[in-house]
């Protein structure tokens, strides 16, 4: 089963503390479908400018990435340029550019319509819910956001919220979007709006996926080297739904194996810049780290006497 992915596909330059890149390939659907493809296949809609080095995804392309809907505008493509200090956790935006994607309107080819599942990754949530009303009911909509547009475009993210199944967003966004300190109001805050699932995404601390009645906890696989932490959310998303998709079972047991899938690719996407780290990736090293984390996290329980 395909997975849809509708989002930002970029030129990124980024500052960490080991070193800097400039404009190579980045943007929320990038991310999403380098990581999603290692599991299922992908159909990606976007746009990118006159100015993009197109023949840099056909990689993707030969990993199942179906680049039918991603448009090519006359303009500049979106760029992203942000640096991270020594707190890996907190990117520190330096400029974005919409570029071309200030006048884009997405166009879902006829063959994209049925998609099962949907993923509406950071982008503009006036063109994610443009998104949906071209989409014939999907199994599960998704979506993820930013603080650029719960700032900027505060009613159609709440409008958005009330039409999706799943959020995914860090702890800052999902502070700043419910006005909450504590991360357990604000997910219960977010669900009231419509999702029956919140995944929080803490970096280094792990993630946290609110449902209805129960909570669950995903480590992040504690990793000797972080390079760089651009796309760890996307790929994150893109592992996590990517799962879904593969198995096409959203129950409560699989839902908490998807994230552990979500936090697995998380994990590699931040050993390299760009997705460069996704495309080396094979199945193996992921169901490896897979059960790297369910042993980081097993213990028997035993009452003491
Ligand atoms: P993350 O997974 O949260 O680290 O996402 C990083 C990616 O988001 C980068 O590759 C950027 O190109 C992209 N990005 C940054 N700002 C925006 C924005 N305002 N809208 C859409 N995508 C963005």
């Amino acid at each position: 089963m395909p997975v849809l992915v509708v989002g930002s596909v970029a030129l990124d330059s980024v500052e960490t503390p080991f070193g800097k890149a400039d404009d190579v390939l980045g943007g929320s659907a990038t991310f999403f479908s380098a990581a999603a493809s290692l599991l299922t296949p992908v159909q990606l809609v976007g746009v990118v400018g006159s100015d993009y080095p197109i023949e840099k995804l056909e990689p993707l392309a030969a990993r199942g990435v179906d680049l039918t809907g991603l448009e090519r505008a006359d303009g500049q493509s979106f760029r992203w340029r942000g640096r991270y200090r020594h707190d890996l956790n907190a990117a520190e935006t330096l400029e974005t550019h919409l570029g071309v994607f200030s006048r884009f309107s997405p166009k879902i080819p006829d063959k994209f319509r049925d998609a099962p599942f949907v993923f509406l990754a950071n982008i503009d949530p006036r063109l994610q819910l443009d998104v949906l009303q071209q989409v014939k009911r999907p199994t599960l909509v998704a979506c993820d956001t930013m603080n650029f547009w719960i700032q900027s475009r505060r009613p159609d993210l709440l409008e958005l919220l009330s039409k999706v199944d799943l959020v995914t967003l860090n702890d800052g966004e999902a502070r700043q979007l419910s006005e909450k300190v504590n991360l357990v109001q604000a997910a219960k805050w977010i669900m009231d709006l419509g999702p029956r699932h919140v995944n929080i995404k803490k970096g280094e601390h792990g993630a946290l996926m609110f449902s209805r009645d129960s909570v669950f906890f995903a480590p992040a696989y504690p990793l000797e080297g972080v390079f760089d932490p651009t796309g760890a959310g996307d790929s994150f998303a893109g592992g996590f739904i990517g799962y879904l998709t593969r198995t096409g079972d959203l129950s409560d047991a699989n839902m908490r194996r998807a994230v552990m899938y979500g936090s697995a690719l998380g994990s590699f996407a931040v050993e390299k810049f760009s997705i460069e780290r996704l495309m080396s990736l094979t199945r193996s090293e992921i169901d490896e780290r897979v059960r790297q984390l369910k042993h980081l996290t097993t213990f028997e329980e035993e009452l003491p006497a």
